[in-house]
């Protein structure tokens, strides 16, 4: 509506994210929502700072979601974070958002679980979450193919990349 107040239907999206956002109960886009989302979308580098509970994994999870092919069985978006919670929240807000997308594949690859489980999700995944720790370690051991990645998403930059923490598993 001219003058009203923006919807997501404002930013252009694609109606199955659309309709996974409205299914979510998110109506209208939080303040970082309406600046990040289109910036994202038209394939710039960003770096997103705001307060904790300000609608960022919504942001990435949506830019994501927007950037997946779902012909192609390939990986496309890695998505680290810091802790396994961390990691499983990620998942659970792409899938929910990503609910109308027929045949998205969304996985979680955190530690503590078998490698062999990892590889056969790894078949088709268009969308891996993890932590950066058990993604290295797919990724030598050829599980994990990088070649189709087109966006890579740091949740927590600061925390990843804290001295000490994950900088070299990250590099
Ligand atoms: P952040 O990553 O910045 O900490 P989240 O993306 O986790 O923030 O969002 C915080 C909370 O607000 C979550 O419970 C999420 O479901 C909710 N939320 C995010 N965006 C919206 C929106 N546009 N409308 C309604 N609720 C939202």
């Amino acid at each position: 509506m001219p003058g009203g107040p923006a919807d997501f239907g404002s930013l252009l999206l694609s109606p199955p994210v659309l309709a996974g956002l409205e299914a979510a109960g998110f109506h209208r886009p939080s303040p970082v929502q309406l600046k990040a989302i289109p910036l994202g979308r038209c394939g710039l580098d960003l770096i997103v700072q705001a307060k904790s509970g300000t609608g960022k994994t919504c942001v990435f999870a949506t830019i994501a979601l927007e950037a997946v092919l779902l012909e192609s069985p390939a990986t496309q978006i890695l998505v680290l974070a810091p802790t396994r919670e961390i990691a499983v929240q990620i998942h659970a807000v792409i899938t929910t958002i990503g609910i109308k997308m027929e045949g998205l594949e969304c996985h979680v690859f955190i530690g503590g679980t078998p490698l062999s489980q990892d590889r056969s999700r790894l078949k088709k995944c268009h969308i891996a979450v993890g932590s950066p720790g058990r993604i290295k370690q797919l990724i030598e051991l050829d599980y994990l193919s990088t070649a189709s990645v087109r966006l890579l998403v740091l949740d927590e930059a600061d925390k990843l990349l804290e001295e000490g923490s994950f900088q070299e598993q990250i590099k």
